[in-house]
Order: structure tokens, then C-alpha cells, then sequence
């Protein structure tokens, strides 16, 4: 699971990113004490860290500077939150080591799209971290998918679909949503294909709709809950 630490000290707004990253299936953990940072980043080893600018004591920057000075955590995808939104301050904090800025108030949306167009980006989660739901786990470095830990022969397009699914595990995905993922949305494939290729990736996967669900007139999701 993807561990997203939060370094704020406003209880209201670190109970809201509480709740909307756990809602993505993101683990939290929480550091509302700047002088704590660099004990809670190595007791928790998070993939991520949201980190505000303005703390009692230490500030953002400061702590962002720290944090980059270690050897062990120099690549750790930091997304700094500010109340301010002066030009100068964005430099600032891109210049000591952030990797993504974001002005409060931001749209809790737009902070997922970032959250997570950093972890891709970021190695550790991306290449070497399987993904996982229930009992499928997906090594993409590899291109192996593994069924309760044996190994399950699939098609590139199967791969494809399973990845998408894998990647937001429990979300309900349209025939629309795949055939853009997958297919860039070539208007020459129909919907019917996305279901031809969901029943070769259930038959590959022995799965009778039980893994891959199908979700009443609105798509397909991955089980997250099959044991
Ligand atoms: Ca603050």
C-alpha cells in the first residue's frame, strides 16, 4: 500500500486529506509537529509527503531542505501546501527540493492527479512496487500478473485493462473510461470490445466475475475484497 505522509499542523485540513487519500486506498500517516518530521519520515518510510509551508517552529522550507540532504530520502516525492500563492514562494519551494506546489485552498481533485502523477513518476512506487488488489498482484517492471502468488498468462491488451483496473482498485471504470485508457479512444473500437477483452481476461484469470466485477450499467471494477 502507497503511505502518504501528512505535515500539517491545521487539524481541519489534515482530517480532510485524511479522509479523501484513504478513500483513494492511499495509507496516512500524520505529523502535526515540524520538529518531528525526519523521526516520523524513518519510523513510517511514506512514499509521499505533503508537506505545509507554514509550521510552528520549523518551516516547510526548512524541513524540505532536510529532508533532501539525506542520502536515503533525496528522491522522496515531496508536494508542498501554502497559503500563499506569491510567485516567489513557488520558486522557493521548488528551489529547495519540492517536487509539486500547491496553493490552499486547492481543489482536493486536482491534489489526487498530482499525488499521483508523482508517485508515477517516482521510481520506487512505479517500477519496483507491485500493485495490488485482493488476491491479484501486478509487478509492472516485470509484466507479470500473479493469482493468489501463481503466475497468470495474459494478452497485452488484457494486461492493459487489468493494469487500469489494478491501479484504482474498486473503482467502477466505463466501457468509455477503458476505451480511452486502453485504446487512446480510437473511435473504430466499439464498446462491445472492451467486454470481449474483460472475458478474456476473466477466462486467463479463472474468474467468473468474481475478480473482474461487473457493475450494473455502468462498468467494470476490480474486487478488492476476494480473498
Ligand atoms: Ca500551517
Amino acid at each position: 500500500m502507497t503511505k502518504i505522509l501528512i505535515v500539517e499542523d491545521e487539524l481541519g485540513l489534515v482530517k480532510l486529506l485524511q479522509y479523501n487519500l484513504e478513500r483513494q486506498r492511499y495509507e496516512t500517516c500524520v505529523c502535526l509537529d515540524g520538529s518531528k518530521v525526519m523521526s516520523t519520515i524513518i519510523n513510517e518510510q511514506p512514499d509521499l509527503i505533503l508537506l505545509d509551508w507554514m509550521l510552528p517552529n520549523v518551516s516547510g522550507v526548512d524541513i524540505c531542505r532536510t529532508i533532501r540532504r539525506h542520502v536515503q530520502f533525496k528522491n522522496m516525492p515531496i508536494i508542498m501546501l501554502t497559503a500563499r500563492g506569491d510567485e516567489s514562494d513557488k520558486v522557493k519551494g521548488l528551489s529547495v527540493g519540492a517536487d509539486d506546489y500547491m496553493t490552499k485552498p486547492f481543489s482536493i481533485p486536482e491534489l489526487l492527479a498530482r499525488i499521483q502523477a508523482l508517485l508515477r513518476r517516482s521510481s520506487k512506487s512505479a517500477k519496483t512496487r507491485p500493485l495490488i488488489a485482493g488476491i491479484l498482484k501486478m509487478n509492472l517492471s516485470s509484466k507479470q500478473v500473479f493469482k493468489n502468488n501463481e503466475l497468470v498468462e495474459l494478452g497485452p491488451t488484457e494486461f492493459r485493462l487489468l493494469q487500469a483496473l489494478m491501479e484504482k482498485p474498486g473503482v467502477v471504470f466505463s466501457r468509455n473510461d477503458l476505451l480511452r485508457l486502453i485504446w487512446g479512444g480510437d473511435i473504430h473500437v466499439q464498446d462491445r470490445t472492451v467486454d470481449v477483452h474483460i472475458r478474456r481476461l476473466r477466462k486467463a484469470l479463472s474468474d467468473d466475475g468474481d475478480l473482474i466485477r461487473t457493475v450494473r450499467s455502468s462498468g467494470y471494477s476490480v474486487n478488492i475484497d476476494k480473498k
